[in-house]
């Protein structure tokens, strides 16, 4: 009864396409977290304790280890949490929208009025939408200095928090590196054991090397050599369980071949391999003074000079190659560094981006003669 009245109500919840993304990302930062925890115990108490210092008896090689380990994993869960939180308050635009009349320097606008832009979507509700700012649709709010919605930390990566992500980004392939190193010979002596045993058993043979569909089943001909090596682990496991093997012995983890070690490390190595993509990445576009949205969506928009009164003012167009806010990458590289690693923006006054220079004298010098 209890079942069916729990059953009849869940039926009545209905999210908005908002939540069931909040409900989604909630559930991918948890995973990340135990992901985190789980190498965190994997690392420390089955490679470190169990097999480096019981198993082996390298007791200082153990214990360097073990601390490189937490100095690492510890920053980095800090930095992924930092990097969660603030969903709805952290970079948000709630400033005035400013009189263009009192402006004196030149500032992006939307249009050939020189009229400062504003954001009419959700909760915003005509508020002033500051340059570089983004309604972010998942978020709910507009961003200062948006860059892109990143599903992994359910959060806006803005121009603020750009540093502690790249720092993120840069700190797991480290910690995987180091988390691994010890391990990765013997892995390889797994990995090579595993395929030997796949090849050699013949329900193996039966169901996946003979069979054409493995060559295309799995992209091509790696994913035939991945699943084949995984059937091979399956086949060891199942061999040492009839065997009655003592499983309990210090190290057994790294010692003999177990499918969710060779596992976690290649979803570790993958997602390394990722991260040190975007890092790469990222650092170009901080080179150049861009973000991801102006990136993938360069905006039209407008410079406006202000001369001394409204209707001297003057608006000029911004190039379609032309980056607004690139200070040459010197500068841009020096702002990137001096933002603070757990930064927010949310200052009383709000602080216009600064303008290309270049950019700013080539809309001026036709203006030279009245000014
Ligand atoms: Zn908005
Ligand atoms: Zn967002």
């Amino acid at each position: 009864m209890i079942t069916l009245r729990l059953a009849a109500n869940l039926g009545k919840i209905s999210l908005f396409p908002g939540q069931w993304i909040l409900c989604v990302e909630t559930i991918i930062q948890l995973l990340v977290l135990c992901v985190i925890a789980y190498s965190w115990y994997l690392s420390v108490f089955h490679v470190g304790i169990d097999w480096l210092i019981r198993r082996r008896g390298s007791y200082a090689l153990g214990a360097i280890y073990i601390l490189s380990v937490n100095v690492l994993i510890a920053p980095l869960a800090g930095l992924y949490l930092s990097l969660c939180s603030g969903r709805y308050t952290r970079d948000v635009a709630i400033y005035p929208l400013p009189d263009k009349k009192l402006l004196v320097e030149p500032y992006i606008c939307t249009n050939q009025s020189g009229d400062p832009d504003v954001c009419n979507k959700g909760k915003c509700n005509g508020k002033w939408r500051p340059p570089r700012a983004y309604h972010c649709s998942t978020c709910g709010v507009c961003r200062l200095q948006f860059d892109h919605h990143c599903p992994w930390i359910g959060n806006c990566v803005t121009l603020y928090t750009l540093k502690g992500f790249c720092c993120m980004l840069f700190l797991l392939p480290v910690a995987f590196t180091v988390a691994a190193l010890p391990i990765f010979k013997i892995l390889l002596v797994h990995i090579s054991s595993a395929l030997d045993t796949s090849r050699r058993n013949e329900w193996a043979n039966q169901i996946w090397w003979d069979w054409p569909g493995s060559w295309i089943l799995c992209a091509g001909p790696f994913g035939r050599w991945v699943v084949g090596t995984i059937l091979g682990f399956v086949i060891i496991k199942i061999d040492r369980q009839k065997s009655r093997e003592d499983l309990l012995e210090p190290g057994y983890l790294i010692e003999e071949p177990h499918l969710r070690l060779i596992l976690t490390v290649g979803f570790a190595m993958l997602l390394s391999l990722f991260t040190i993509f975007l890092l790469i990445n990222s650092l170009k576009m901080v080179l150049q003074g861009v973000t991801t949205l102006e990136t993938l969506r360069p905006p039209t928009i407008f410079v406006c000079i202000p001369r001394g009164s409204a209707e001297s003012s003057v608006t000029v167009p911004i190039f379609p190659n032309e980056r607004p806010y690139d200070l040459g990458s010197t500068l841009n590289w020096k702002f990137f560094v001096a933002t603070r690693l757990v930064a927010s923006s949310n200052l009383r006054s709000y602080i216009w981006p600064k303008l290309n220079p270049t950019m700013i004298q080539r809309m001026r010098s036709p203006l030279q003669p009245d000014s």
